[in-house]
């Protein structure tokens, strides 16, 4: 392959980003490289304060006019993109892979993740009928009857980290052309390239000039854009020292926050056939390492029965060794790099620290550039870095315990909750499990790393502040509206 086969564009350009649905080129220009061998992927225009405040003045004035925009106008844009998305799929993941790192085969997944997203948009948008309330439930409502929309509650800001680079913006886009809300889309700085194709793939849509700019703003301009008046929601993707931040600076806005997590993986005794703990290791192997761990639902934590201990271990060190690392523009390669050498060396210093304060290495321990390889450790003491804090990186540690009680309080002994899975064959665990352990999404007989688009998805303590999930980010954007009527 030459270089603009693998990296899927074209080097030599500087790509522009869309301002009001139109291309712009901005004032300089930053680079993005490939976390595999630092290659140069592209470069990409940077918008300048006088073009931000054009892309937002326009979102202002196409508030109106989009959020009267007939559903079927919506919808067949939402259509149009899932459609072109599809049929430029392998293109757009090897983009992804790119400028991610992401494995080809999981950055393939990806779009097809995105294209059903703006599917359930479409969907959606045509399904959404507001609904009608009596009032003459009292004497005073005799004759009063009410009718409740939801109605846009003004421009999106939406901000997305680079480990999904194109489905968490599908994330924040769809819905809010599903609700006629306009949005000015902040991509992560590693990782724009995808967010700025799909802005090709929504200029061809008939959407209204100013409801969609895909800006990427240096970080150290976003406060005056998350600060702006005229931007009333901030969907926000990322850490939760950048959400927790925007949140605090504005406690006024609609803020939705969709930040980490060191998501558990619980073993319970009665998962214990050979079949089935292969199963969980099949599972926690790969959703530990599947994006270098650069997910936040990323299995970080084994918390297994005494009794399946010893052979689930045996199993899912087994299995991360027999994962295939390298380039991950390889069909076969399973986990890649992370997406820069700083976050390996993160990784590294954490995994050494947690080794120097008595924790076992089961395997892995080792970095090369932005790769690190696989690991798992044992007997992680309380201390470590690495018990408390998100990874985001291909390590996980396996801890013991007896009982389910020993187990879910293990879980709840985060400062995060997003999601946790759990082997049990048992209808009563699963439903106590719902009821007990403190995150927004529970799976059973899977690693915590499943999701699908259409779920609500968020976390509870640190991991964040309300949900995605297409009809509950359609619900974010939008408010109740109530009109009553009298005399009838
Ligand atoms: P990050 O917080 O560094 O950056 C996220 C986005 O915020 C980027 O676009 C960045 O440019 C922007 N940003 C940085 N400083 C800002 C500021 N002061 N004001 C406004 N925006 C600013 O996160 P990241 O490294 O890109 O992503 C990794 C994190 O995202 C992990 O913690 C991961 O768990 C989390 N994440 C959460 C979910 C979820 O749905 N809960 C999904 C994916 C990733």
């Amino acid at each position: 392959m030459d270089d603009e086969e693998r990296a899927g564009t074209t080097v030599t350009t500087t790509h522009e980003f869309w301002l009001a649905g139109r291309r712009a080129s901005g004032d300089g220009d930053f680079e993005v490289r490939n976390p595999w061998d630092g290659r140069l992927v592209g470069k990409v225009a940077v918008p300048t304060e006088a073009q931000v405040e054009e892309a937002l003045a326009a979102a202002v004035d196409a508030l109106p006019v989009f959020a009267a925009t007939p559903a079927h106008v919506r919808t067949a844009a939402l259509d149009h993109v899932a459609k072109r998305l599809a049929e430029r799929s392998e293109e757009i993941a090897r983009l992804i892979t790119a400028e991610n790192g992401k494995p080809v085969k999981w950055a393939r997944g990806e779009v097809g993740r995105a294209v059903s997203v703006f599917r359930w948009a479409a969907e959606e948008a045509r399904r959404t009928n507001g609904e009608t309330m009596r009032l003459d439930t009292d004497p005073g409502g005799t004759g009063r009857f009410a009718v409740v929309r939801r109605f846009p509650r003004g421009v999106v800001l939406g901000i997305a980290p680079f480990n999904f680079p194109l489905n968490l913006v599908a994330h924040k886009v769809a819905p809010a052309i599903a609700v006629g809300a306009p949005i000015i889309l902040k991509p992560a700085p590693a990782t724009p390239l995808s967010a700025l194709v799909l802005g090709e793939i929504l200029a061809e849509t008939e959407l209204p000039a100013g409801a969609w700019s895909v800006l990427p703003v240096p970080n150290d301009r976003m406060p005056a854009l998350v600060q702006d008046k005229r931007l009333p929601v901030i969907s926000f993707t990322g850490s939760d020292k950048v959400g927790y931040q925007i949140m605090d600076s504005v406690p006024r806005k609609h803020v939705t926050l969709e930040l980490g997590g060191n998501a558990a993986a619980v073993v319970l005794a009665d998962w214990s056939s050979d079949a089935d703990l292969e199963w969980a290791a099949t599972r926690i192997a790969t959703f530990a390492n599947y994006q270098g761990g650069q997910s936040c639902i990323s299995v970080q934590r084994v918390i297994a029965d005494a009794t399946v201990y010893d052979a689930l271990v045996e199993k899912v060190v087994a299995k991360v060794q027999a994962q295939v690392t390298g380039d991950p523009e390889d069909e076969a390669t399973e986990v890649g790099p992370l997406v820069d050498e700083n976050a390996a060396k993160r990784v590294e210093s954490w995994v050494d620290d947690a080794v120097a304060k008595g924790a076992k290495l089961l395997t892995g321990g080792t970095r090369e550039g932005a790769s690190y390889a696989p690991t798992v450790l044992s007997e992680l003491p309380s201390d470590a870095i690495l018990a408390t804090a998100e990874v985001f990186g291909p390590v996980l540690s396996l801890q013991k315990v007896d009982g389910t009680d020993e187990a879910f309080a293990a879980v709840n002994d985060s400062l995060f909750g997003l999601q946790a899975g759990v082997f049990t064959h048992d209808v009563q665990t699963a439903f106590r499990a719902h009821r007990e352990l403190e995150v927004g999404g529970v799976i059973i007989g899977d690693a915590p790393s499943y999701r699908a688009d259409q779920m609500p998805y968020g976390g509870v303590k640190d991991s964040g502040v309300g949900r995605e999930g297409v009809r509950y980010a359609m619900d974010d954007y939008t408010q109740e509206k109530v009109l009553v009527l009298t005399g009838l």
